[in-house]
Parts: structure tokens; C-alpha cells; sequence
């Protein structure tokens, strides 16, 4: 028994030291990883609260997420919209769609669009950059996020002068042996490393990020990461666990574990106290009150999707994919309310970085 307690304390004294010191050994995050004691974990997701808390005040940012897209051009082994997977219904839209769908998450209150899709080439930089600047015409105090893959500088740099504030692009891994596990030859891990670093150098909020439990996907990977992580300092971190895709390579691979990801999402909010976490849809999938266990060990950002509900049910990554049927404002609705359960609040601005707050 006393041996036990001793443990307990030791790992108690580890996350203290990680808050303190804002670093992390190899062996601290295999300890965490493997911990499974409740107490113990609770202890870790207070720990990142009170960080979160002391510098968002309970503040959850809501970002309205528009799937414009799902054709895409690349073929990564684990994602549903992946170029070979016929069995994909693609769609595209319009430019008055997109419009269509800032009015409404303008009208309940969003202060952020984010523009997803595949890597689809119809939508070339002219295009792309007729609609950011549409959007910030009629919207100039709302933010816009691009997640449209890798570019070159020159497209990075073109869609930031045509009004672009932020740009997602999840690393994936660190690790070039597992990236290349996960994508085909056509895509480099380095390469997209690249891009994050010109997209941080041109001006843009960054966010990187991983799915967690990819196949082959190890806890040195996880290290790997992080120290990446640190060496970008990246605005936001986006992670979420990997969920089986039944049209892929990876259709009969194990999903990853929600624990994990609520582990990382602590230790990401203690490492990077500032930074933008969100509590991801696939956390939402793989666990009904994932997003909300999410919010409690740090994240405090959620991405309702503000897709029109006719085409959401197309743009599946992965299996079970929640939040396809519901119109935007009943999705709205519903979040508030779940923020709200675990004593919670949306904010009203914009929620830029802390370090980048746009006057
Ligand atoms: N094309 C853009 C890009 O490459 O960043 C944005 C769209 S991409 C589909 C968005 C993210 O979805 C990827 O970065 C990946 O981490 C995540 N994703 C894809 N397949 C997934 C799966 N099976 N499970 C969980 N997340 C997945």
C-alpha cells in the first residue's frame, strides 16, 4: 500500500514539475501515457485546467468550420477523402454557398470562418483568394482559417495579403519513418514541416498537430512531436484520436484511445500554456461526451460545422463521423449547452492567440 502511494506521489510530483518547468523526458510521457489510475489522471486534467482557466477564464472559442470541398489529390493511407477511394460521393461549393454559410455563422454569432477541404485543385490560389477576400469584405472583423494543405510560399503568401489570418495544417507526425507509413511517397514529412515554418514566417496563427494512435505510431513518435512542437511554437494545436476509415488501407487498424488523447491534450495545455487546443470532432465520435472531457483537461476551442447539412454526410475522414445531420444553428445550440455542463462559456471575440490579439 505504502509503495503505491509512493508512486502516486511521484507521478504527482512529475506533472508538477512539467507545469513548473514547461518540459518533458521521454520517460515522464511513457509514465503518463501508461497511467490508467482515475485519481491520478484527474489530477493531471486539474492541473491543466487551472493553467487554461488563468489565462482563458473559462473561455471556450467557438470556430465555424466549412467542409467547402472533399476531392483531394493525395492519397494518405488513413483519411475517407483520400483520391482513390471511389466509393467517396465528392462534392464542391460554390461561392455563394460559402457565403451562404459565413451569413449564418455570422447571424449566430461565430467570429471565425475556417475553410476546410481535401487539396482539391479546382479551387487555385485565384479562387481562393477571391473568396477570403469576399469573406472579409463583408465580414472584416471576423478571422478566417484556411486547412487546404500543403502550398507553396508564394500561395501561403498570397492568401495571408489577401486577408487570411490563420492557417491549420496538422503535421501528422514528426517521425519521417512513420510519416512515410501513413502517406504515400508523394508526400514528405519534411516537406510539410516546411510549410508550417513559412506559414508562421509570412505572419499567419499556426496550428500543427497529430492524430493520436495512428498505426505504427509509438511514444517516441509522440516525443518527437512535441519537440517539434517546441521548436515551431505553434499558436494552435490540433489533435485527435485516429478513427478506422472503412474504404482505406487502415480499415481494420484499432482506433485511437480517448484516454491518450485527454492525456495529451493536459500535457500540451501545461507545455504550451497560451496555445489554442481544440476539443475535436473525432474526440466528440469516439466518446458521446469526448469534446467536454476535452474541455476539461484543457482544450478551449470547439469547430461546430457550419457545412449546408446536405453535403455533410460527404465529407467523411472516418467512420461514425457525429454532428451530420444537424443544421448549424441546432449544432450551435447544442455546444453552448455542452460547454455550458461543465461549467463553461462560449466567448464573444475573436479568440486570436494571446501573444497575437488583433486590435
Ligand atoms: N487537406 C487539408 C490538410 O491536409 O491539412 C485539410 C483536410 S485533412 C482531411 C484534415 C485532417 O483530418 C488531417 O490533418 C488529419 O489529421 C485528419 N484526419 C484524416 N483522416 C482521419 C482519420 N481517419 N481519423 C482522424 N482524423 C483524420
Amino acid at each position: 500500500m505504502k509503495a503505491i502511494l509512493f508512486m502516486d506521489m511521484d507521478l504527482r510530483k512529475t506533472i508538477d514539475k512539467i507545469k513548473d518547468t514547461r518540459t518533458i523526458a521521454p520517460d515522464e510521457l511513457k509514465m503518463l501515457l501508461e497511467c490508467t489510475d482515475n485519481a491520478d489522471l484527474e489530477y493531471l486534467y486539474g492541473k491543466a485546467r487551472e493553467v487554461a482557466d488563468g489565462i482563458f477564464h473559462k473561455d471556450v472559442y467557438l470556430r465555424g468550420l466549412i467542409e467547402f470541398t472533399n476531392y483531394c489529390k493525395n492519397d494518405c493511407y488513413y483519411c475517407g477523402i483520400r483520391c482513390s477511394n471511389r466509393k467517396a460521393e465528392r462534392y464542391r461549393l460554390s461561392e455563394d454557398e460559402i457565403m451562404k454559410c459565413c451569413d449564418t455563422g455570422a447571424m449566430l454569432g461565430f467570429k471565425t470562418f475556417v475553410l476546410q477541404g481535401g487539396e482539391d485543385p479546382f479551387f487555385n490560389d485565384d479562387k481562393i483568394c477571391d473568396i477570403v477576400r469576399k469573406i472579409k469584405e463583408k465580414y472584416p472583423k471576423h478571422a478566417v482559417t484556411l486547412s487546404i494543405g500543403e502550398k507553396s510560399y508564394e500561395s501561403y503568401k498570397r492568401f495571408f495579403d489577401a486577408g487570411a489570418d490563420r492557417y491549420l495544417l496538422r503535421h501528422e507526425t514528426a517521425n519521417e519513418e512513420h510519416y512515410a507509413k501513413l502517406h504515400p511517397s508523394s508526400l514528405s514529412g519534411a516537406n510539410r514541416k516546411q510549410c508550417l515554418r513559412n506559414l508562421k514566417e509570412i505572419g499567419y496563427q499556426v496550428g500543427c498537430g497529430i492524430m493520436v494512435g495512428t498505426p505504427f505510431q509509438t511514444v517516441g513518435n509522440i516525443y518527437e512531436d512535441i519537440l517539434f512542437m517546441q521548436e515551431l511554437q505553434p499558436h494552435m494545436i490540433g489533435i485527435g484520436p485516429f478513427i478506422a476509415h472503412k474504404d482505406t488501407p487502415f480499415k481494420d487498424e484499432p482506433d485511437g484511445s480517448v484516454k491518450d488523447t485527454l492525456v495529451l491534450l493536459a500535457l500540451l495545455r501545461l507545455l504550451f500554456p497560451k496555445v489554442l487546443l481544440p476539443a475535436t470532432t473525432a474526440l466528440g465520435t469516439a466518446d458521446a461526451t469526448g469534446r467536454e472531457k476535452g474541455i476539461l483537461a484543457g482544450a478551449n476551442v470547439i469547430m461546430p460545422n457550419l457545412s449546408p447539412v446536405n453535403v455533410r454526410g460527404k465529407y467523411l475522414l472516418y467512420d461514425g463521423k457525429i454532428c451530420t445531420g444537424e443544421e448549424a444553428a441546432e449544432c450551435n445550440e447544442c455546444m453552448k449547452r455542452r460547454i455550458g455542463s461543465v461549467g463553461y462559456h462560449v466567448a464573444d471575440s475573436r479568440g486570436d492567440h494571446p501573444d497575437m490579439q488583433v486590435v
